[in-house]
């Protein structure tokens, strides 16, 4: 058997779809975010991030940083143990209080990452509850659609963002069955927003759970952060509000926020919490701390949101195409993969600009798109330098412009969700 050849065929047939994964080697700057250092082989240079999920730049707050040497100080570098055995630290403790407060729940449990707090959860409860049927938007992130499969409970992908389809499906559905409902709030590839109170009627109507993926909202919307469910106003109704400490908050971990009961039972039998070493003391402090700046002060949100609407408008006065969205993230269309990495290779190689191209199966085939994230550090000269190389390397590759008739409309989100079977499929091929 040569294992060689077969992994480096598959690897072959990445590279002729465009797909390859090329990782940029930074080096981020503390204090200098979104500057950062990137090694090639021409040597080391000096680039602009306009890619990073640290929508924020909480990754480099003083207060942040203070917390975390503190703490590295005080406690040493790892926790030292699972939760269960000697690796509960009290910075753990205080940061589960903080952010059930946060989402005024209960209870909360820290997970290594977001990635396994959806994945442990959705594997235990519905695995756990006998007779479960788990109803997932068609959307959903890969650690959710994980979670779900390792269950081997009954799945159901309604319409994405659709609550009429989900009141459909759950109608369909034996009353006495466990249901569970999973869906995001800010969607991060499309950059569009559930309508949390309207799934939240219909999963009320038929008696099922809701689990909802704020991991691109906590920190960002909501009066103090609580995500889009703060904001709505609807936290209370969502049975289980998931969350990471890794995008908004600029450190590492994920948690759940739920009722006493359902983090207890959660935390006693999830594996993925279970046989894990705790998270760092440091980084559970950092977090705490962050979550603790973010509830209190709004202007790092406040400028967020003017950030994004700032970058948004410079593009579309250059005739680029982005995505209308509601939220903070800002896509532009290129709908082709090996023209998609054209651009952001150009646009690192002539202009010291880092943006990450993304390609199926992130995102569906034909929707092949640059993910701009402004934030509250990127400055006006910033965004202006960005749209102005955009619009030249736009030129040199010959990339159609929206206000010409050929591409007029493609700024609507309806016209670029793909079809279900595309968005399913792309949930199957993202695990296989
Ligand atoms: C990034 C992401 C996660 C995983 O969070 P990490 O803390 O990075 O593991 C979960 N859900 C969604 C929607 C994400 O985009």
């Amino acid at each position: 058997m040569d294992y060689e050849r077969i992994f480096q065929s598959e690897i072959e047939s990445l590279r002729a779809e465009g797909r390859y994964r090329v990782f940029a080697d930074l080096e981020r700057c503390a204090g200098d975010f979104p500057r950062a250092k990137r090694h090639a082989r021409e040597g080391v240079g000096e680039v602009t991030i306009w890619c990073s999920n640290d929508y924020l730049g909480m990754g480099q707050h003083p207060k942040v940083l203070a917390a975390m040497r503190e703490a590295l100080e005080a406690c040493g570098a790892g926790a030292g143990g699972t939760r269960n055995i000697s690796g509960t630290n009290h910075h753990h403790v205080l940061l589960e209080n903080e952010l059930a407060a946060l989402h005024g729940k209960e209870a909360a449990l820290l997970f290594t990452s977001g990635y396994v707090s959806n994945m442990a959860t959705l594997a235990t409860l519905a695995s756990k509850l006998p007779e479960c049927v788990v109803l997932s938007d068609a959307m959903n992130h890969a650690s959710m659609i994980e979670g779900i499969r390792h269950s081997r409970a009954e799945k159901r992908i309604f319409r994405h963002n659709d609550p009429e389809d989900l009141a459909r499906q759950l109608a369909k559905i034996a009353p006495g069955r466990p249901k569970i409902v999973a869906f995001e709030s800010v969607y991060s590839m499309d950059g569009d927003i559930a309508p949390i109170a309207e799934l939240c009627d219909a999963a009320e109507r038929h008696g099922a759970m809701t689990y909802l993926d704020e991991v691109h909202a906590v920190g960002l919307y909501g009066p103090h952060g609580g995500g889009i469910s703060e904001r709505d106003g609807v936290a209370h109704r969502v049975t289980v509000i998931e969350g990471t400490l890794a995008k908004a908050f600029g450190v590492m971990g994920g948690y759940i926020a739920a009722s006493a009961a359902l983090v207890d039972f959660v935390r006693s039998y999830a594996s993925g919490f279970i046989f894990t070493t705790a998270l760092p003391p440091a980084i559970a402090a950092g977090a705490h701390t962050s979550v603790r700046h973010l509830k209190a002060s709004s202007a790092e949100r406040e400028r967020h949101q003017e950030r994004a609407a700032a970058t948004k408008r410079a593009l579309r006065a250059a005739g680029l195409p982005v995505m209308a969205t509601a939220s903070h993230i800002v896509p532009v269309l290129v709908g082709d993969p090996v023209r998609c990495r054209a651009v952001t290779d150009r646009l690192l190689a002539q202009h010291g600009i880092y943006v990450q191209p993304i390609n199926y199966p992130t995102v569906a085939r034909g929707s092949e798109r640059l993910r701009l994230t402004p934030s509250p550090v990127h400055s006006d000269a910033d965004i202006g330098r960005l749209v102005t190389a955009l619009s030249r390397v736009w030129g040199e590759l010959g990339l159609p412009r929206t206000g010409t008739r050929r591409t007029h409309g493609l700024d609507t989100p309806q016209r670029l969700a793909p079809p279900m079977h595309v968005a399913h499929a792309r949930a199957e091929v993202a695990l296989s």
